[in-house]
C-alpha cells in the first residue's frame, strides 16, 4: 500500500512490480497524476529526471479520500492542477501528430474526450476548489477537481499521451534552482512555454495565464527558482527536453532546444508583464 504523493506512490508502484504483488495506492494529496498510472518516474539521487518506468498494469486499488486531500496544504492541490493542465495540450498533439501514447499506441478517442474533460473541469472549478482547500472544507468543486488531477489526468496522459510540456519539466529538472518548486508547478511552466513554442492562438494563451495567476501556479521562471538564469543553463534544459525519444518529438511541429529557450523566455515575459499589471493594479 503506497499512501502519500508522487514520489511515494511512484516508489509504491515499482516496488510491487519488482515483487510481482498488487498495489493499493492512497493519495493523501492530489499533486500530481501518478496515482492511477501504470508508470514510474525514477529520478537520480540529484532530483533530476533519469526515466520512466513502465509498468505492466494499472495500480490494482486507487483510494482517494477528499477529506483527507481537504486538509493538505492547498499548494499540493494547485501542483496537482498544474500537471493536469497539461493533459490537454499534450494529448492533443499526440491526436494532431498520430504519435504513440504510453503504452505505444494511438490514443482513442475516449482518452482524447476525457482529456478535454480533465482541461473543462479545472478552468471552471479550479480556483473554487483551491478556495474550499485554503478553507480545508470539501466541496462538490474540491471533488470534481480532485477527480480530474487524479483520474481525467492520469487516464488523459497515459491513453492520450504526453508532449512538450512534461518534456520541458525533464529538461527543467537538470536545473537544481528548480528543485525546491515541484512537478506541477515546473509542469505548468512546461505548458506555458508550449504555447509559445507551438503556436498557440493569442486567445488560448490568455485563457491559460489568466488560469494559472487566477490559481497561484507559477508563470515565471523567477518562481520556480531561476531568477536571472542564464541563457546557457536554460540551453542545457532545453536539451534535456529535445534528448532522442522525449515526448517533446510528439508535437505536431519540429522543435529545436533553441526554440525551446526561446519559448521559455517568452513565457517568462509574459508572465512578468501580467505580474507587473497585477502590482501596478
Ligand atoms: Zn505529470
Amino acid at each position: 500500500v503506497g499512501f502519500g504523493g508522487g514520489k511515494t506512490l511512484d516508489t509504491a508502484k515499482a516496488v510491487a512490480h519488482a515483487l510481482e504483488i498488487p498495489v493499493a495506492i492512497v493519495p493523501t494529496i492530489a499533486s500530481t497524476d501518478a496515482p492511477c498510472s501504470a508508470l514510474s518516474v525514477i529520478y537520480t539521487p540529484e532530483g533530476e529526471v533519469d526515466r520512466y518506468l513502465i509498468l505492466p498494469k494499472n495500480p490494482e486499488l486507487v483510494l482517494v479520500d477528499t477529506a483527507v486531500i481537504a486538509r493538505a496544504p492547498a499548494r499540493f492541490l494547485v501542483a496537482g492542477i498544474g500537471d493536469a493542465l497539461a493533459t490537454w495540450f499534450e494529448a492533443e498533439a499526440c491526436r494532431q501528430s498520430y504519435s504513440a501514447n504510453m503504452s505505444g499506441d494511438l490514443g482513442s478517442v475516449t482518452a482524447f474526450a476525457l482529456a478535454r474533460l480533465c482541461y473543462d473541469t479545472i478552468l471552471e472549478y479550479g480556483l473554487p476548489a483551491v478556495i474550499s482547500c485554503e478553507e480545508g472544507v470539501v466541496t462538490p468543486a474540491l471533488e470534481r477537481v480532485v477527480e480530474a488531477n487524479t483520474l481525467l489526468s492520469g487516464l488523459g496522459f497515459e491513453s492520450g499521451g504526453l508532449g512538450a510540456a512534461h518534456a520541458i519539466h525533464n529538461g527543467l529538472t537538470e536545473l537544481a534552482g528548480t528543485h525546491d518548486s515541484w512537478h506541477g508547478e515546473k509542469v505548468a511552466i512546461g505548458v506555458l512555454a508550449s504555447l509559445f513554442l507551438t503556436d498557440k492562438p493569442r486567445e488560448i494563451i490568455d485563457e491559460v495565464f489568466d488560469f494559472c495567476m487566477e490559481v497561484g501556479l507559477p508563470t515565471t521562471l523567477e518562481e520556480i527558482g531561476l531568477d536571472g538564469v542564464s541563457d546557457a543553463d536554460l540551453m542545457r534544459a532545453a536539451e534535456r527536453a529535445c534528448a532522442e525519444g522525449e515526448t517533446i518529438h510528439n508535437e505536431p511541429i519540429p522543435i529545436t532546444p533553441e526554440a525551446v529557450v526561446a519559448a521559455l523566455r517568452a513565457a517568462d515575459g509574459e508572465g512578468r508583464r501580467l505580474m507587473d499589471g497585477v502590482l501596478e493594479g
